[in-house]
């Protein structure tokens, strides 16, 4: 372990240049670079280490991406090895490489239903691109252009392209380089805790639903060609839907005959104890995206798969889908994305997700937070959670504009050694799938610390 080679990267050297010239992505950067970005040196398992010697608990992957934990040799010598045979071929042009071809099995190993046509892309956002534009393309191969609007929630994320900010929620990001792209209708989001009132979580999700076919209905139910969704949300704060979600939507779905669109970028690859987020949520997509977990977040790799449905309609087209990256299916990337799956694979890593530290991880957390005057309320499955911060647990009451009471949380989180993301009042983790018992009682020892910094530094 590299554990001394920070002292191989001075601080201010690189913080310097970092504020001359790097800017970050969602980041203030005239306030980042009079205060300097954290440096981080090295990883090893579920811990970084910065250029200041601090150890620190990665309490999310990375971004929800490092599944397998960082440092791990199948990986890195999956890409060595690559590299040397083959750096870069295009999947344009009637050509393939093995690694793409393998890599489109793999997945199709792993993926449910009859989802087993695997397209490629570099990130979550281009997927999710490649949806919007796949869904549209079926409907006009099935004489219906018309039937292009897609349907999807308030406060979800799919992504920071121009195609992924206007699918996704966000009302900062749709405030910035808009105008957004046209024929795109929102509904509410499931989030029971903060935004059903009296409702039962059964109510709540039946009332989620009907949002939906109401919007059906004033757009026009052959003006719809897809309902896209995060199986749980993340980026949006770890929303968990009511359990009859997503039954309640996929019925509403049926009866129109709109395209259900899933996007696993988060939940996908074990992250809630099956391969995909659809299998633990109960539903099934006619059409996937995912990114992050599938490389581990090794190299930039993501991908589509397409169900039979959508799939069969444009191999029985006689026409080109004019859609596709230069890097789609790159062979370094889909190499390491093969060694990760066969990683997962040989390590029962979904299984020990769904059956041993994802139940243990949830159990624990409550046990250290669920008392604590700050924990409004927690939900998760497997190995992803969202905890509420409020004021008062009863009545509910929640910290208004003058305390960001997230950022508060989270600054505790990162002097203290752990990495815990906050969305808004709401903090998320979604710590490496290899995680042991060990680390996720230390874990959970770390969110209890901070929570009660954070509540001495509020009261
Ligand atoms: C991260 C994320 C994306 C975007 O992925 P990028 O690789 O950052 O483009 C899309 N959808 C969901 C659900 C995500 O969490």
């Amino acid at each position: 372990m590299l554990e001394n080679n920070s002292t191989s990267v001075n601080t201010a050297d690189v913080q310097t240049i970092d504020a001359e010239h790097h800017m970050h992505p969602f980041t203030n950067t005239g306030a980042l670079n009079k205060k300097g970005a954290r440096v981080i040196t090295h990883a090893e398992g579920i811990y970084l280490w910065d250029s200041e010697g601090n150890k620190i608990l990665d309490g999310m992957a990375g971004l929800w991406c490092v599944n397998m934990g960082y440092g791990r040799s199948e990986l890195i010598e999956a890409a060595n090895s690559q590299m040397k045979q083959l750096a870069y071929y295009n999947t344009f042009f009637q050509t393939t490489h093995a690694p793409a071809a393998q890599l489109a099995k793999e997945i199709a190993s792993v993926t449910p239903y009859d989802l087993n046509h695997i397209f490629f892309a570099n990130s979550g956002s281009e997927a999710i691109d490649t949806i919007i534009r796949m869904v549209r393309q079926y409907w006009a191969i099935k004489g219906k252009p018309y039937r292009n609007i897609l349907i999807a929630r308030e406060n979800a994320y799919h992504g920071s392209t121009i195609g992924g900010t206007s699918l996704g929620g966000m009302g900062g990001m749709h405030k910035q380089g808009g105008p957004m792209v046209p024929n795109i209708a929102r509904i509410r989001q499931p989030y029971w805790y903060g935004e059903a009132g009296d409702m039962t979580e059964e109510e709540f999700g039946i009332a989620c639903a009907k949002a939906l076919e109401d919007k059906i209905l004033e757009v026009g139910p052959d003006n719809v060609a897809a309902f896209v969704g995060e199986p749980i949300q993340g980026a949006g704060g770890v929303i968990v839907p009511p359990a009859n979600y997503w039954t309640e939507i996929q019925k509403v779905c049926d009866k129109y005959d709109i395209l259900l669109a899933a996007d696993e970028v988060i939940c996908g690859f074990g992250r809630t104890g099956n391969w995909f987020g659809c299998e633990t949520l109960g539903f099934k997509p006619d059409i996937m995206s995912m990114a992050k977990g599938l490389s581990s977040g090794y190299l930039p790799i993501a991908a589509v798969a397409v169900g039979d449905r959508i799939a069969n309609a444009f191999i029985e087209h006689n026409e080109d889908f004019n859609h596709g990256f230069t890097y789609s299916g790159h062979p370094v990337a889909a190499a390491v994305a093969i060694a990760n799956i066969q990683l997962m694979k040989k390590e029962n890593i979904v299984e020990y997700v769904a059956k041993d530290i994802g139940p243990y991880f949830q159990k624990k957390l409550r046990e250290a937070v669920a008392d604590h005057p700050l924990v409004g309320h927690i939900e998760g499955i497997g190995l992803i959670a969202g905890l509420a911060l409020v004021k008062s647990k009863d009545p509910k009451e929640l910290f208004g504009d003058t305390v960001d009471i997230g950022m508060v949380c989270r600054d505790h989180c990162f002097n203290n050694g752990l990495i815990m993301r906050a969305v808004g009042s709401r903090m998320v983790l979604s710590p490496p799938l290899v995680i042991s018992h060990a680390e996720a009682d230390e874990l959970c020892e770390k969110v209890r610390l901070c929570f009660d910094l954070t509540l001495k530094s509020v009261s």
